[in-house]
């Protein structure tokens, strides 16, 4: 219990110290001696003790002195006084200054043991009470930050969801509008043309709102953690032919061309094909949706190091102001734009593409500028061929 204990003992008669610190000694304590006031000092200023016994008369300064500058450097410290009947008033001032005691002399070994054992019990308690305040500081300090996190997803959840009705009304509105238009055609007939022109709407309707709950579910998918990579090798150049067979009848609408490059040394990679041909769509039909006719799409792709794979799909349509390169990202982060952008999307796809990106470890990001195109560059580590 002793061991580990420094213990200060001051008295300027030699015989006292002498016998109260072998006595300490051989209790187990760590003991330092001193002869005066002064040197009592330097040894206090110099290492911290647990208990410091002193004289309250010194040849130099009052014992006095000493508990003040003990408490100032260390207020755990416990200052045991030792002093004669003449000086009991002075002890009594020295308990109300902070002294945990005072004992008189001839000191009686069983009584400084008693006392300086209290006083250890006491500073442990206190050492623990001071642990404990700290550690429900930190759970308190902890739980706050928790909580604040749960609103901020609360709130972004709520953020979400009025989005989603929004998106949801307004193709369900035009579906409505227009059958109710169609269904009333006895009361007011309308010509084929018309009437053509509405079923068209509302097909258009029809297939946004689908694209729209597809995205909502695959975005759902990813959330709650269902959706997993499923690597397998494959080759990148296959991968990215047939993701051009896929879009090109969609450029053609807008006369636009696709060329790919793929840099040196990029054949068979591990990924999940799947995920990586979504991506590469999403990003595409952006290219497409925000640049004009005649337009020029490029996608490279090249090893940044031999197991980091970058991509980057290029255009050259409208760009990106900074500010709204901020929040596109952002589930339903769309971006006014011009009236000439034809082919509303549901402002998901970069939401998705990027939560696909993340599945497999990597990251997204753009760099553009208004009127100067837009470039898209996706990272994805390549995990080791055989590893998966
Ligand atoms: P959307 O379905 O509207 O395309 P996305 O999440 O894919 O939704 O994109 C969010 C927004 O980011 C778009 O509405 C558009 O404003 C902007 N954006 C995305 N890609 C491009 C691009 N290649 N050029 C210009 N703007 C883009």
């Amino acid at each position: 219990m002793s061991s580990g204990t420094n213990i200060l003992v001051t008295d300027d008669e030699i015989a006292t110290l002498k016998t109260l610190s072998a006595s300490l000694e051989d209790m187990g304590y760590r003991i330092a001696t001193a002869v005066n006031g002064q040197e009592a000092l330097a040894l206090i200023r110099r290492q911290p003790f647990n208990i410091i016994i002193a004289d309250i008369k010194l040849p130099d300064i009052s014992g006095l002195e000493i508990l003040e500058t003990a408490k100032e450097l260390n207020p755990e410290t416990a200052v045991i006084m030792i002093t004669g009947h003449a000086s009991i008033e002075t002890a009594v001032d020295a308990i109300n200054e902070g002294a945990y005691a005072y004992i008189v002399k001839p000191v009686v070994m069983n009584e400084l043991e008693t006392i300086i054992n209290n006083a250890l019990r006491e500073q442990r308690l206190l050492i623990e009470n001071r642990e404990l305040v700290e550690s429900l500081q930190q759970s308190n300090k902890k739980l706050e930050e928790a909580n604040k996190a749960l609103e901020q997803v609360s709130r972004a959840k709520s953020d979400f969801m009025a989005k989603m009705s929004h998106e949801l009304r307004t193709p369900l509105n035009s579906i409505i509008g227009f059958s109710e238009v169609l269904l009333s055609k006895r009361t007011s007939p309308i010509d084929q043309a018309t009437h053509d022109e509405f079923f068209n709407y509302i097909h258009i309707s029809a297939k946004h709102l689908l694209h729209l709950i597809d995205s909502i579910l695959d975005l759902s998918k990813i959330e709650s953690g269902k959706m997993t990579l499923e690597s397998s090798e494959f080759d990148l150049a296959v991968l990215l032919e047939d993701v051009k067979v896929t879009v090109l009848p969609m450029l053609a609408t807008k006369k636009q061309t696709l060329q790919i490059e793929i840099g040196d040394g990029i054949s068979t990679i591990l990924a999940d094909e799947a995920k990586l041909k979504q991506i590469f769509l999403n990003l595409i039909s952006n290219a497409h949706k925000f640049t004009l006719t005649k337009g020029k799409i490029k996608v490279i792709c090249q090893l940044e190091t031999p197991l980091l794979l970058h991509c980057s799909i290029i255009d050259n349509g409208i760009g990106i102001s900074p500010q709204d390169q901020q929040r596109i990202f952002e589930e339903f982060g769309q971006v006014k734009t011009s009236p000439s952008v034809k082919g509303r999307g549901v402002g998901l796809g970069l939401s998705i593409a990027k939560r696909l990106v993340e599945l497999h470890g990597g990251k997204i990001w753009v760099i553009s500028e208004p009127g100067c195109g837009s470039t898209f560059t996706f990272s994805i580590p390549l995990a080791k061929k055989g590893s998966t």
